[in-house]
């Protein structure tokens, strides 16, 4: 008999897979299955990738599978390739890219049809809790009154959100003050019941859902390039109810910070079945349960945000990715920096199923695709119903006296809209009070002690924040270097709102920034409080700009779209433009007519002429030529080796070592190492090195040699480093 080797991920720094032959007295496990191995002194649970007939490694130097935790793969074949491929083409340590697919009680061994086992409160817990005799017992109190706020708690939820609830809850079980219950997971199959029906849809939508309609079954790219306002959502809808009457599960990314709810209760009218929901501020019980319903079939939609890409569907039938351009679906943080986008398509591809990529401002790599026919374009030029398109107007600062931030040409618009009932909306890419701190004396400037940047004032919570590395200290009253008075200097959301309450008086304003609406129920409130109509003047960040649809705004006014006319990020102007665009199209999505007012020193700037005179798609055809004079993606391929140490000569030096490793490479052109924008972040100095080449294959085929002696370098080790492979931040 052959022997058998298992191939396992296990989530080290390694880029390789481990070998381990099969558990002494159990059959060997199926590729996708998780098993629990010895490595070193530790025990890992990691995935098996593939069984081989063959190791590098003598069979007497390998260990044993200690157990295999899944009978039946937990991951398909076509999964496992997915994220062989992520790891290919990431050039990340394959483990790792396992575990960012997993949900993190499936990481730690967990079974995913486990019984849940809630604990609540009883009647004589109730009881008891109102005896002050109670309050002696400070622990079990204060479980008991968590537990009382609530329905019946699950498990690893309480040991995710009270750490030590344990021991206190023992002592209530056996006094009769808390009851525990356990339930199987539903795995049984969904019921679909018929959808409801949606509008009719107008010729445009209609080709569109034709398009997609013919080509399912078999891989197709489309880009649903529809103004805001189009319909694109109700396309998808009719995509999706096709599908599933076909029996087949759909996947639909969409962008981070709140947008998933709104799509979840759309999709949640329209269809009597059970929809799974991944999105940020889940507990980590509520994830699997979601991966779980998934995985298994039972839930046969799945809306979520990046990592959602990696959740098995079986007989996926059609992938969505709304918002395509929205940089929140590249990682950009750690080591794994994929873009789920990007992912999505291969997915599709994989499984030869079509793909929706949907936006009212495509990315250029989108708009390139379709240039060179990857990508079968599907417009939707018109706003649905009876909704026209909103007016954009430039507000020269130069030219106009300015209240606070708010110039007199846009005051007097929002009395105007105010008085005819609509509501209004500001766009300010600040949060925070004030970005600047500054001694009226002697000019100096509240700085963060850990980075190359200034402190943001929070006045309400009476604090300086950095919003690089989140350090924060006690606002001051006086300068630190001459004692004198201090001021805020700017505009952030914070101080906008103040001055709106000062200006508007007996108007509601609803601000939307990270700070006031911390948590996804926070925002879900405030969205409601502008559908209902309550929120007259709505103030925001990035977080207003994104998909929502409100029909009642009819005018909307860009306070500050200066900041990256000037960049020299090669992507400053395509973000740019669509933040404008997408802000702007809040305006005027259902009978009234939108109005737009943006707010500028630079009125003459060609990016914003071109934005005005012809729209996102004339600014972004100019933008093309330029990139491509330049040598820029979409027209080639980046790769950004970027290194972080405490010494402030460390990162650069590794980088050079780096960059001497392969002498001439054929097609690739290596570039720096320079310091990294802001070169000091959290204590840390950050410098960088630009990989490029006219040819995805050629620099593909560099870095996989290359990483390998990087990796190899002792200056490695005295880094932080990260290879970002399709970089969005350049500079
Ligand atoms: P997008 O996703 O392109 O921003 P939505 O799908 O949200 O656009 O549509 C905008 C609004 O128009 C929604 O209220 C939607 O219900 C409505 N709508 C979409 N298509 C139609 C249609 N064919 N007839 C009438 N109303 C429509
Ligand atoms: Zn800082």
């Amino acid at each position: 008999v052959n022997p058998v080797f298992c191939k396992v991920a296990l989530d080290t720094p390694l880029r390789r897979c481990f070998d381990y032959l099969p558990p002494r007295d159990a059959a060997a496990p199926v590729p996708g299955a998780r098993v629990l191995v010895p490595f070193g002194r530790q025990q890992l649970v990691g995935v098996v990738t593939a069984l081989a007939d063959s190791s590098d490694l003598p069979v007497e130097k390998l260990r044993q599978v200690l157990r295999v935790l899944d009978a039946t793969p937990l991951l398909s074949a076509a999964d496992l390739a997915l994220l062989e491929w992520a790891a290919a083409y990431y050039h990340h340590p394959i483990g790792s890219v396992f575990a960012t697919a997993l949900p993190k009680l499936l990481r730690d061994g967990r079974d995913p049809g486990s019984p849940q086992v809630f604990w609540s409160i009883t009647a004589a817990g109730r009881v008891w809790l109102q005896d002050p005799k109670s309050l002696r017992a400070k622990r079990q109190h204060e479980l008991l009154q968590w537990l009382a706020a609530r329905d019946a708690c699950d498990e690893e939820d309480l040991a995710e959100l009270l750490p030590g609830w344990r021991e206190p809850a023992r002592a209530l079980l056996a006094k009769g003050f808390v009851a525990t219950t356990s339930r199987q997971r539903d795995v049984s199959a969904p019921v679909i019941s018929a959808a409801t029906a949606g509008p009719r849809l107008d010729p445009d939508q209609a080709n569109a859902v034709t398009a997609v309609t013919n080509a399912l079954g078999q891989f197709a790219a489309f880009l649903l390039d529809g103004v805001t306002g189009s319909g694109k959502t109700e396309v998808y809808l009719q995509l999706v109810e096709t599908v599933l009457a076909r029996g087949e599960s759909v996947l639909v990314l969409c962008p981070e910070i709140g947008l998933a709810p709104q799509l979840v209760e759309r999709f949640a009218k329209r269809f009597a079945t059970p929809i799974a929901a991944l999105h940020s501020g889940m507990t980590d019980r509520e994830r699997l349960g979601v991966w779980h319903d998934a995985a298994v079939g039972r839930a046969r939609i799945l809306i979520g945000t990046r990592s959602a890409v990696f959740t098995p569907l079986p007989r996926l039938g059609l992938v969505i990715v709304d918002e395509e351009h929205d940089a929140s679906y590249k990682q950009q943080e750690g080591g794994f920096r994929y873009s789920a986008r990007d992912l999505a398509l291969l997915r599709a591809q994989q499984v030869g199923v079509p793909i929706v990529l949907g936006s009212a401002t495509p990315s250029f790599e989108s708009l390139h695709n379709v240039a060179t026919a990857k990508f079968m374009p599907l417009l939707l030029t018109r706003r649905a119903g009876n909704a026209q398109p909103p007016r954009l107007s430039l507000v020269d600062l130069r030219a106009h006296a300015v209240h606070k931030g708010l110039s007199i040409p846009l005051l007097q618009a929002m009395d105007r809209h105010l008085a005819a009932g609509a509501q209004v909306l500001l766009f300010i890419n600040r949060r925070g009070y004030a970005p600047t701190l500054i001694c009226n004396t002697c000019g100096w400037i509240a700085p963060c002690h850990a980075c190359d940047a200034r402190m943001t004032v929070h006045q309400k919570s009476q604090r300086l924040s950095c919003h690089h590395c989140g350090a924060e200290e006690k606002l001051p009253e006086r300068c630190a270097r001459c004692g004198y008075e201090v001021r805020p200097l700017g505009h952030g959301t914070e101080r906008v709102e103040e001055t709106l309450v000062e200006r508007f008086p007996g108007f509601a304003i609803e601000r939307f920034d990270r700070d006031k609406l911390r948590q996804q129920s926070q925002l879900e409130g405030a969205i409601d409080r502008v559908h209902s109509g309550e929120a007259r003047i709505l103030v925001g960040t990035q977080m207003l700009t994104k998909g929502h649809h409100f029909p009642e705004v009819a005018l909307v006014g860009v306070l500050n779209a200066d900041q990256s006319l000037f960049s020299t990020d090669f992507r400053a102007a395509e973000r740019l433009a669509q933040t404008i665009v997408q802000v702007a199209g809040r305006a005027g999505r259902a009978d009234r007519v939108g109005d737009v007012l943006i707010q500028t020193q630079y009125p003459e700037h060609p990016l914003l002429q071109s934005l005005l005179n012809e729209g996102y798609g004339g600014f972004a055809a100019q933008a093309l030529v330029e990139r491509n004079t330049a040598h820029w993606p979409p027209y080639s391929r980046l790769a950004l080796l970027r290194a972080s140490g405490v010494q402030p000569d460390a990162a650069i030096q590794f980088l050079q070592q780096a960059k001497l490793l392969m002498e001439n490479p054929d097609g690739v052109t290596l570039q720096g190492p320079i310091p990294a924008a802001m070169v000091r972040k959290a204590g840390r100095y950050y410098a960088q090195l630009l990989v490029e080449s006219a040819q995805r294959l050629r620099l593909q085929k560099y870095l996989a040699e290359w990483i390998e002696k990087v990796e190899q370098l002792p200056s490695a080790r005295k880094v932080r480093w990260a290879l970002d492979v399709d970089p969005l931040d350049v500079f």
